[in-house]
């Protein structure tokens, strides 16, 4: 790799270690010539295909984007930052996994919504209401009794 500074080619790595989670190296490098150190790192590239916006548009996934969703509909909520990730994860997977060569913000949303079942009830009609766009009030209300029905499932909705 080649030096950013003075675009040598000739850099040596100094450190090389692997994050805790053990999905990136970090390089600490230096450049022969001008002795500047930088710091590369290395992680399996996964392709996450193109999400088709509700008007037709593509865009890139864009996981703040599901973190900021997640985030206002957990606003308040008892649930950790911990949590969010690996419920952003999930989703993640589900897209990686899907084989889809595209997949549209909508299925996004739903996987989105079903993570957020499972972690928080009340979180998820705030969700569902936002990104389903509940057609009208009977709707939403079916959704709340549906889920007052589930078992295991907290009754302050
Ligand atoms: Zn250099």
């Amino acid at each position: 790799m080649h030096c950013p500074f003075c675009a040598t080619p000739d850099t040596r790595v100094v450190d090389s270690r692997l994050s805790a989670e053990g999905d990136r190296v970090r390089r600490r490098r230096e450049c022969l010539r001008c002795n500047a150190r930088f710091t590369t790192y290395e992680v399996a590239e996964l392709l996450m295909p193109p999400v088709v916006k509700r008007d037709g548009r593509r865009e890139p996934f864009q996981e703040e984007k599901l973190r900021t969703g997640l985030m206002r509909a957990l606003e308040k909520r008892p649930v950790s930052a911990e949590r969010i990730d690996e419920m952003i994860q999930q989703v993640k997977n589900l897209i990686r996994t899907s084989g889809e060569r595209e997949l549209s913000s909508q299925q996004i949303g739903e996987w989105a919504m079903t993570e957020l079942r499972r972690v928080d009830p009340v979180a998820y009609i705030r969700f569902a209401s936002v990104y389903r766009s509940f057609e009208d009030v009977n709707a939403f209300l079916e959704e709340v009794d549906r889920l007052q029905q589930s078992p295991g499932v907290i009754r302050s909705v």
